[in-house]
């Protein structure tokens, strides 16, 4: 820390990525990507014509895109935003929307950057506990007189909620946005873009990072009412306009028009992840029953914290959480078939020498 820091932000616990080690190769099973790369028409967008083009600013609008996006979810152009990864959005959302008069509630288990993005912007902020099975408790955010966050299916338990506990929310809180993250709904569990014509204050966040294969891409968007979707535009235009590069833009274009191919990723690797259960069980794990594309298990006869270390050691990465609540899960992301069965025959090994 350098002494130029402003008070403020000393105290700041930022947010702490899956890592990303070089010093072998591994099964990477820690960070939720797609196990399937980009479609044959997102690497064909990127032609040498147009990255020569890099001299040029991007779109500041992202018109293309945004016609495209609107067009696929059946909304209008004035209910998109687009941005650089969906954590952009949550970073304006928080700013736009939270603070000290305004605050937060977001369940105590859930996506680490909104308890970050809670501290940077000062924001008042709850975290609602889970229920003992790790279920969301749709009182706790009843009334509340907050912005509410949460993601569906949520993270890192991959349970969903209903659509009716979403709407009870959207009802209940008229004045307040209801940010309900998607990151990873096209992999099951029920979007609630059918509320949104019913309510203003619900806003839909998605990414191109799991279920588009675009993680290194960096592109999210949000579905929401005119207004809101001002407001985002508000912040951007005040942080950072050309938020989103032109290969991206371009790429992010390119992949709606293949979304046979991301549909049928999203399916193996929905039936991958419903293997990978079965297997998980008769090597006497528990698991939550995940909509996601990532599976949250323990194991009575190991730690999880050995386990992570365990499979590292054996060259297959997964994610641990070191808060006690969680502590012996680790959350396993869902990769090819071939990934999962080395994945299985280390945890044999593992298992058989505890
Ligand atoms: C991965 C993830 C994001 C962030 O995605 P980016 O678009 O890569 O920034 C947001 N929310 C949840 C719940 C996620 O798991």
């Amino acid at each position: 820390m350098s002494k130029f820091l402003i008070d403020k932000y000393k105290s700041l616990e930022a947010y702490t990525p899956g890592e990303q080690p070089r010093d072998m190769k591994y099964v990477k099973l820690n960070t939720n990507e797609s196990p399937y790369p980009a479609s044959k028409k997102v690497v064909d967008s990127i032609s040498a014509e147009q990255i020569e083009k890099l001299n040029l600013y991007p779109d500041p609008e992202c018109r293309e895109l945004k016609l495209k996006l609107a067009e696929y979810y059946g909304v209008e152009y004035e209910n998109i935003f687009v941005s650089n990864g969906s954590d952009e959005i949550l970073s304006f959302a928080f700013m736009a929307f939270c603070g000290e008069q305004t605050g937060a509630v977001f369940p105590n288990i859930s996506y680490g950057f909104y308890k970050v993005y809670g501290d940077l912007y000062n924001v008042d902020y709850t975290q609602a506990a889970l229920k003992s099975d790790f279920t969301i408790d749709v009182n706790d955010y009843l009334n509340v007189n907050k912005t509410v966050v949460i993601a569906n299916p949520n993270a890192p338990t991959g349970l969903s909620i209903s659509l009716d506990d979403i709407e009870k929310i959207l009802v209940s809180n008229p004045d307040n946005v209801v940010l309900i993250d998607e990151a990873y709904i096209d992999f099951g569990g029920l979007t609630c873009l059918p509320l949104l014509k019913k309510y203003d204050n619900l806003l839909i966040v998605r990414t191109y990072s799991k279920s588009r294969s675009m993680a290194g891409a960096r592109l999210g968007f949000a579905i929401s009412s005119k207004a809101v979707i001002d407001d985002l535009n508000r912040i951007k235009y005040s942080t950072n306009p050309y938020n989103i590069n032109r290969l991206t833009l371009l790429a992010g274009a390119a992949a709606i028009d293949d979304s046979e191919y991301y549909n049928n990723c999203c399916k193996t690797v929905a039936e991958t992840r419903e293997y990978a259960k079965r297997r998980l069980s008769e090597l006497g794990f528990e698991y939550l029953d995940s909509d996601a594309n990532f599976i949250f298990a323990r194991n009575d006869k190991i730690s999880g914290e050995d386990y992570y270390l365990k499979l590292k050691e054996n060259g297959v990465l997964v994610r641990h959480f070191s808060d006690q609540k969680i502590t012996d899960y680790v959350r396993i992301t869902v990769g090819t078939r071939a990934q999962m069965d080395v994945l299985f025959e280390k945890t044999e090994k593992i298992l058989s020498e505890v």
